[in-house]
């Protein structure tokens, strides 16, 4: 028998109706109870979809109102004190308190964490724990959801973080200590989950491990099995789910689990699936992966279902069929699209699409050629042929421009110590210089004429009018503050990918193809389809205005090409390094165009620049030269004078800072404050060459940072980094932040700026 399921489906929904509800609920506007009602319908919905596609099994525990680590950290009573209401359960909102840095009392305390999640974009809020944690079931979500399904008839396989893969992903904020050592008082928490899963009716239940794609001490090997021992429940059957790439070593340790089922990534893993299929044991269900859950194309049926032949002739236990990975990195519903290209349309498959792919394949393993059948598996074969042969995909100009790059486009005219010095006679800038990182608040009137522009409701004229006017506020506030270098605040940009996405060749776009990002906020990427490059100048027109209205530096601002490749859907028909070469040549293009309009501070954001990192170390320097040159292959065409920026956020950085610095950008601005510039422990070791704005306050939070507390983080920085290379910045755009905290935080770092230059510290 073949079993088709899903390893997680996204939990937004088609019309991102999960946003929508936990944001009213934010504000107000509505109750927990309606909440509650938005959430059950958003629940029915996924599991009619997964049915209606095909698939013999549902899955339940993926839905969140924020982020599903952050649930099961709430169902394992991992609650840090400063959260909790004094003698009530734990509930929604302290679900959301922890998400969003809200004590219960007063207005704010230090969010959790957040940390991305493997090399995706999306986030999860880092489970907090201490050495004497102790957990105890305390939110019962799974239960409460997975009773629903079964009520509403579907067979249901509950789907929770593995304990391993949940005790990885900790953290201790205040102390170092072996985190295995909870492992104990853990399983018995997750021994009580199980058992009353098994009380409903439950057969399967899956299990998250993708930390056996990771490169694992072997004490953590050791510990698998023994974890894996002891959860056990009389008549519960547990599935491992194993994704984001091969198994390699731990290959042995996760076929010998002594658990029912083990799902792997036949994606990424693609290369060690014979060899899995030949060992694991036949009493052993096999669940292969074959549909990618990251990405957006069609999988090629009749590809896959040899490959799954293969697999069956190999493995003589029970084959299911599934996604790669959970499908929550995927949008939902291709249908939604009513406006994307026919033929490009015709190539792509969403989550629901992908049910039915992966329904489809199952069906067909089983013998069933019945017509529909049969047509999914026609029209699957023409759409590979006629994305193949595109010529919309292929241009030669753009694959020999990328041929012809050679070595002298990727250094500078002189040394970082050269520049610095002609940087500074130029821009003539104070000690500790301020500046902000790009975007300012996003007003509603901002999205409404950006989105009246795009529907054509307004002419281009009224729209540069408008975008002129907010423009001239964000320099007039930016100049009130008394920063140093400006920007012109981004109001033109919905998104940083998006927004040169739609300039460059190649590039498609959805309607509704949301993914999400964290809590509720959702990302459209777009689709890279073809070969990439940029028809006319993207930004030079904004940023030759802004500067029009100043005689302080304005930053032009890019997304690298690193950015824009992994914040995209990136084809799969090319190495990834060549697709994010054509990105950067077009970018070093509008460098250049820039540099020519006279602007002399060019910041060009790399937040992906770690996320991109491989999984495995082994895997790891190959992409960071790629990708450290393709940084450089932009930046280098200015001359010494102009200084080059870059941002990263969100990530550790300890491991890359080497070729952070290859990168060889004038100034780097980090994220660090949520972090309470941990990130600069990487200073310790390596003493990063040129000039970093460790960013001083936390801008995913509405929370004003006091002078005080900016200040010492200063004094914190600048025990690692010499002071004369130390910027004050805020750790990432302003975007999503309103006017009045922004105006506040911005004077209190200005004046946090201006303290720090009398204590003399340079
Ligand atoms: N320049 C971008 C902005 O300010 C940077 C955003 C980011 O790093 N994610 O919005
Ligand atoms: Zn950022």
């Amino acid at each position: 028998m073949v079993i088709s399921h899903s390893v997680g489906f996204p939990r937004i929904g088609a019309n991102r109706e999960m946003k929508k509800a936990v944001e009213a609920y934010w504000k107000g506007q509505t109750s927990q109870e309606e909440l509650i009602k938005a959430g059950r319908k958003i629940r029915e919905t996924n599991w009619q979809t997964q049915a209606n596609a095909g698939l013999d099994l549902v899955s339940v525990g993926d839905f969140a109102w924020y982020d599903h680590i952050l649930n099961w950290s709430a169902t394992l009573g991992v609650v840090p004190p400063r959260f909790k209401v004094q003698g009530a359960e734990t509930d929604l909102d302290t679900i959301f308190r922890m998400g969003r840095g809200r004590a219960p009392v007063g207005e704010s305390t230090a969010a959790c964490e957040m940390t991305k999640w493997f090399d995706t974009n999306y986030h999860y809020i880092t489970p907090e724990v201490q050495a004497k944690q102790q957990f105890a079931f305390s939110y019962h979500a799974i239960i409460d959801e997975t009773r629903e399904a079964l009520n509403a008839g579907y067979q249901v396989k509950p789907i929770i973080p593995g304990p391993m893969t949940y005790l990885w992903l900790a953290k201790s904020k205040t102390e170092d200590f072996n985190k295995l050592s909870l492992l104990g008082n853990l399983l018995e928490v997750y021994l009580e989950v199980l058992q009353k899963l098994q009380s409903l009716g439950v057969e399967w239940v899956q299990l998250d491990e993708p930390i056996l794609c990771l490169d694992l001490p072997s004490v953590w090997k050791a510990q698998f099995v023994l974890a894996y021992e002891k959860l056990k429940i009389e008549g519960l059957k547990v599935m491992i789910a194993t994704y984001f790439g091969k198994l390699e070593d731990n290959l042995e340790t996760a076929l010998d689990l002594s658990v029912e089922g083990v799902h792997v990534d036949a994606i990424r893993g693609q290369s060690e699936l014979k060899v899995i299929a030949e060992k694991v044991s036949p009493d052993k269900v096999l669940s292969v992966g074959i549909v990618n859950g990251r990405n957006i194309w069609k999988n090629d049926l009749n590809s896959s279902l040899a490959t799954l032949k293969e697999v069956q002739n190999l493995h003589k236990g029970q084959l299911w069929i599934s996604s790669s990975c959970s499908l929550l990195h995927s949008p939902v519903d291709l249908d939604s699209e009513k406006k994307l290209d026919d033929e490009i349309k015709s190539w792509l498959a969403f989550a629901k699409q992908k049910c039915v792919e992966i329904a489809s394949l199952a069906k067909k393993l089983k013998g069933d050629s019945s017509q529909q059948v049969e047509q999914v598996f026609q029209e699957n074969a023409q759409a590979i042929q006629s994305r193949k042969h595109s010529s919309r995909v292929h241009k030669d100009s753009v694959k020999q421009r990328v041929s012809q790059i050679d070595e002298s486009m990727f250094t500078r005219k002189s040394d970082y110590a050269v520049r610095a010095e002609v940087q500074k006679q130029a821009l003539n800038l104070p000690e500790f210089p301020t500046t902000t990182l790009g975007s300012f608040p996003q007003t509603a009137e901002i999205r409404k004429q950006r989105r009246a522009f795009k529907d054509h409701k307004i002419s281009e004229a009224d729209y540069a009018h408008f975008m002129k006017k907010e423009i001239q506020l964000v320099v007039q506030k930016q100049e009130g503050y008394d920063l140093d270098v400006l920007v012109h605040g981004e109001p033109e940009r919905n998104d940083m990918v998006e927004y040169f996405g739609e300039l460059l060749d190649g590039f498609a776009f959805t309607q509704y193809g949301w993914v999400q990002s964290y809590g509720s906020r959702c990302v459209k990427p777009p689709i890279i389809y073809g070969d990439v490059q940029r028809p006319n100048p993207m930004t030079t027109e904004w940023s030759k205005y802004a500067q029009s209205l100043t005689k302080r530096p304005m930053k032009g601002m890019l997304t690298g090409a690193l950015t824009i490749l992994c914040w995209s859907f990136p084809r799969d028909d090319m190495e990834r390094s060549e697709i994010c070469m054509q990105i950067a040549l077009a970018l070093r293009d509008e460098v250049q165009d820039l540099e020519k309009s006279e602007i002399t501070v060019i910041q060009i954001d790399e937040p992906a620049f770690r996320e991109g990192l491989p999984l495995r170390k082994s895997d790891w320097q190959s992409y960071l030269d790629w990708a450290v040159k393709s940084f450089r292959l932009s930046a280098s065409v200015v001359e010494d004078s102009t200084q080059i920026h870059t941002h990263m956020c969100y990530s550790e950085f300890n491991d890359v800072i080497e070729s952070i610095a290859a990168m060889d950008a004038d100034v780097i601005t980090i994220e660090t404050s949520r972090s309470d510039m941990e990130l600069l422990d990487a200073f310790e070791h390596f003493s990063y060459p040129n000039e970093i704005g460790p960013g001083v306050y936390d801008i995913h939070s509405p929370n004003v940072p006091t002078v005080q507390w900016m200040v010492d983080l200063m004094r914190k920085a600048a025990s690692r980094v010499p002071a004369k290379r130390l910027w004050v910045n805020p750790d990432c755009g302003l975007k999503t932040r309103g006017w009045e905290e922004t105006d506040a935080a911005l004077v209190n770092m200005v004046d946090a700026a201006k303290q720090l230059r009398q204590e003399g510290l340079v």
